[in-house]
C-alpha cells in the first residue's frame, strides 16, 4: 500500500508543545499530536471504491491487512505524525469556547492526481479536546456518516467524503435518548477525507484568545493551500477570501434546499471553510415537505436548525467568521457589504434552483409567486418532497386534465386532501401549465433536465436505519445495497425501485428515523 504523503498542516503550522494525551486548553497552536487508540479486534465493513481510487490505492490494497490496520488506528503510517485539530465554535447561537477534534484524528495528508486529501479517523479515541467524552463513535452513527457522505457526493453536493468504515471490536456506552438509559453499542471508525477539515471555528478560536499571530499564520496557510488562485496575503486578499467562503457556503446550502437535506447541527464548528457539508450527525431528509422540520431532537424546542432556516443560519455563521477575521482586515464596511450580498445572492440562487426543479428555464416575473404558492400547498397535507418533484417531470404541457394524478403517489394521507385543497392544487397546475407554454423545450427535454436536479433516490431516514439494524446483527448487505443505489441518485435504476417510496408508517416516530439526537 503506497500513499503519496504530503503533510502541510502539521508541518507548517504551530503545534501544541505538550505531547501527552490529557484534556486541556491549548494556546497558540493549531493542533496537538496524538496517536490513535488501538482497537481490540478491528474488522472491515465497507470501503468506497471511488475514494480508494481517488487517493491512489487499488482494490487489492483495500483488502490488505495493512489497510485495516491503518484505517482502524491499529498502526500508524510510516513517516506520519497524526494530530487532532484545535478549534472553537458557536453552538446553538452561543459561544462555546474551545472544542477541537474530540474524537477525530488526522492521519496524514496525501496528494494524488493533483488533488490533496486529509485522511481522518472519526472515533479513534481520546484527544486533548475530548472534554468529558470518550473519543469513540458507535456503529449506528458511523454508518450514517459513511453512507451519507458518499451519497451527497454523488448527488453533486459539496461534501467531505468517506473512505472506509470498520468495526473496532470494542463496546461503547451511549444514552441515545439522554433519558438515563445507557446501553453498550458496537464501536466503529469511519475514515473521512477532505482537502481540509478547517472550520469557521478554527478561525474563531484565535480571535477569542486575541492571538493575531497564529490567526494570520492559519489564514495565510489556508489561502496558500486551498485558495491558491488568490495572491500574496493582504487585507484585500483576506476580503476576497471571505467573499469566496460566502459564495461556497451559499452554493452548499442551495444544494441542501434543492434535495431536502437538513444538517441538524449547523454550529460554527460544523461549518467547513471550503463550503463542504461536514459532520454528519443528527441530519435528516425531508420526507413530508415541511419547512419547519428538524431531525434533531436536541433542537426540538427552538428548531434553530430547521429546514427553512438553513440559509439564514449560514449567514449567521458567516457573521461569526467575519468577526473572527476582522482584526486582520479592519474594514467592517466591506465585510458587511459581502454579507449583505450573500442575502441578495441567496434570493437569486434560490429562485433559479426552484425554477430548475419545476423545469422553468425562461424568465417570467410571476415565477416567485408560482413557487411560493406551490411551497404553501405542498405543506397543507403531508407530501413527499422527493417523490413529488421527481414525478412532476412526467407532466405534459398539453395535458388537459389536472396534473394532480401524476403526483398522487407523493401524498401520505390522500384522504386529508379536502375539496378546498384540491381546488388550490388544480388552480396551481393550471398556472403551471400556462407557464410551461412559454418554455421552448419539449416535454421530454424538460423531463430530462428536471431529472438531473430532482433525485430519485436519497438516503431516507428509515433507509439508513434499516442498514443499521441489519449491520447490528452482522449483516452488511443493506449498507452495500444502499451504497450502490445512491451512486446514481438521478438515474431510474428499476432494480432499486423499492427505495423510491414514501417513508413506511413504522418509521414515522421511530428513534433513528424521525428522531435523532446528538448521541453518537
Ligand atoms: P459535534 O456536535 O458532533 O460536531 O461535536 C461537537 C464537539 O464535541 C466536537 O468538538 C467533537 O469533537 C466533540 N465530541 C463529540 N462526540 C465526542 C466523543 N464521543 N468524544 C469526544 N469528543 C466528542
Ligand atoms: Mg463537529
Amino acid at each position: 500500500m503506497k500513499l503519496n504523503i504530503k503533510d502541510t498542516f502539521n508541518t507548517e503550522l504551530p503545534a501544541d508543545p505538550v505531547l501527552e494525551n490529557y484534556r486541556r486548553q491549548v494556546k497558540k497552536a493549531c493542533f496537538s499530536f496524538v496517536t490513535p487508540r488501538k482497537p481490540s479486534k478491528p474488522s472491515l465493513i465497507h470501503v468506497s471504491p471511488e475514494m480508494i481510487e481517488a487517493i491512489g490505492l487499488s482494490e487489492e490494497d483495500s483488502k490488505s491487512e495493512e489497510f485495516l490496520s491503518i484505517f482502524s488506528g491499529k498502526e500508524v503510517l510510516d513517516n506520519t505524525k497524526p494530530y487532532a485539530m484545535c478549534y472553537a465554535g458557536h453552538q446553538f447561537g452561543n459561544w462555546a469556547g474551545q472544542l477541537g477534534d474530540g474524537r477525530a484524528i488526522n492521519l496524514a495528508e496525501i496528494e494524488h492526481d493533483s488533488k490533496k486529501w486529509t485522511l481522518q479517523l472519526k472515533g479513534a479515541g481520546e484527544t486533548p479536546y475530548s472534554r468529558s467524552a470518550d473519543g469513540l463513535a458507535v456503529l449506528r452513527s458511523s454508518i450514517r456518516e459513511y453512507l451519507c457522505s458518499e451519497a451527497m457526493f454523488h448527488l453533486g453536493v459539496p461534501t467531505t467524503r468517506a473512505l472506509s468504515i470498520v468495526l473496532t471490536g470494542d463496546e461503547v456506552l451511549r444514552d441515545v435518548l439522554y433519558n438515563g438509559n445507557p446501553a453498550y453499542e458496537k464501536g466503529a471508525i469511519v475514515c473521512r477525507t477532505s482537502p481540509s477539515f478547517l472550520r469557521f471555528g478554527s478561525f474563531e478560536i484565535f480571535a477569542a484568545s486575541q492571538d493575531l499571530g497564529t490567526q494570520k499564520q492559519l489564514i495565510d496557510f489556508t489561502i496558500k493551500h486551498h485558495f491558491q488562485h488568490l495572491e500574496t496575503p493582504s487585507k484585500e486578499v483576506y476580503l476576497q477570501f471571505f467573499k469566496e467562503v460566502t459564495t461556497k457556503s451559499l452554493e452548499m446550502v442551495i444544494h441542501w434546499q434543492r434535495i431536502g437535506f437538513v444538517h441538524g447541527v449547523m454550529n460554527t464548528d460544523n461549518m467547513s471553510i471550503l463550503g463542504l457539508t461536514i459532520d454528519y450527525g443528527p441530519y435528516g431528509w425531508l420526507e413530508g415537505y415541511d419547512h419547519g422540520w428538524t431531525p434533531n431532537t436536541t433542537d426540538n424546542t427552538h428548531k434553530r436548525y430547521r429546514f427553512e432556516a438553513q440559509p439564514e443560519i449560514v449567514q449567521w455563521n458567516l457573521y461569526q467568521l467575519a468577526n473572527a477575521i476582522f482584526p486582520l482586515i479592519e474594514d467592517a464596511k466591506s465585510l458587511e457589504s459581502i454579507l449583505i450580498h450573500y442575502r441578495m445572492d441567496f434570493k437569486t440562487a434560490y429562485l433559479e434552483m426552484m425554477k430548475s426543479k419545476l423545469g422553468l428555464f425562461s424568465e417570467d416575473e410571476n415565477d416567485s409567486k408560482l413557487i411560493e404558492e406551490l411551497e404553501q400547498i405542498l405543506q397543507l397535507t403531508e407530501t413527499d418532497m422527493t417523490i413529488f418533484f421527481r414525478n412532476l417531470s412526467n407532466y405534459l404541457k398539453e395535458e388537459k386534465v389536472v396534473g394532480l394524478s401524476i403526483v398522487s403517489e407523493a401524498f401520505y394521507q390522500p384522504t386529508e386532501i379536502t375539496t378546498l385543497i384540491e381546488e388550490r392544487w388544480k388552480k396551481w397546475f393550471l398556472q403551471y401549465r400556462v407557464r410551461l407554454q412559454k418554455e421552448a423545450l419539449s416535454d421530454h427535454e424538460r423531463a430530462t433536465k428536471m431529472n438531473r436536479v430532482n433525485p430519485k433516490y436519497v438516503l431516507r431516514n428509515y433507509m439508513a436505519q434499516l442498514a443499521i439494524d441489519a449491520a447490528d446483527k452482522g449483516d452488511y448487505s443493506v449498507i452495500g445495497e444502499l451504497f450502490d443505489v445512491l451512486k446514481k441518485p438521478y438515474e431510474e435504476q428499476p432494480e432499486y425501485q423499492k427505495w423510491f417510496a414514501k417513508r413506511p408508517e413504522w418509521a414515522r416516530h421511530k428513534v433513528g428515523c424521525s428522531m435523532l439526537s446528538c448521541s453518537s
